[in-house]
This record gives structure tokens, sequence and C-alpha cells, in this order.
């Protein structure tokens, strides 16, 4: 395979892993695929980049939704505190005004 050719077609592998590519261009990727393995192992490269950026990103948002709940069961915690002051202020305050 010439190296400008390899060089346009890896440029469109991203486009073409995604099937973004006009089905006349993708067929013209696919046979000079079918033809150079160079470039049919750089799109398994590519499928391996993208397999481990997925895997960041699942465990990023599994971060992110850990951390969103220990804020809510802080909150919880912090409203269940409150709620067992204001109590316990109320009745303070009606056991002094049941004195008067
Ligand atoms: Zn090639």
């Amino acid at each position: 395979m010439s190296n400008s050719s390899c060089s346009i077609v890896r440029d469109l592998l991203p486009l073409y892993d995604d099937k973004a590519l006009s089905p006349k261009t993708a067929e013209v990727v696919k046979n000079h695929l079918d033809k150079c393995p160079e470039c049919r192992d750089y799109l398994a490269h590519i499928h391996h980049v993208v397999r481990a950026m997925q895997n960041q990103n699942a465990r990023n948002n599994y971060r992110y939704s850990e951390v969103v709940r220990r804020i809510r069961r802080n909150f919880f915690v912090e409203l269940a505190v409150g709620a067992a002051v204001f109590s316990f202020a109320c009745a303070a305050l009606i056991k002094l005004a049941s004195r008067e």
C-alpha cells in the first residue's frame, strides 16, 4: 500500500468506525482495509483506545455517583440532626411556657 493512501484512510478510520462516512467513502476504506494489514492493525488500535476511554468514562461516572451518594447521605444526616435539635428546642420551650 502507498503511504499516502494509508495516511488518508487512517485519517478516515475514526469516522469509518463511527459509521459516519458516506457509503461510497466507507466502501473505499473497506476495500483498502481488505488489502492493507497495517491499516487493519491501526483500526484495531483505535478500537482498543476507544474501549479504554469508555472504561475510564465509566469509572469517572462511578466516582461521580459515589460523590453524589455521599453528599446525599451527609445531607440526610444533617437533616436528622437538625430535626432532633429543633424537637429538643421546641420541647424545652413548651416546658418553659407551661411553668409560667
Ligand atoms: Zn493502509
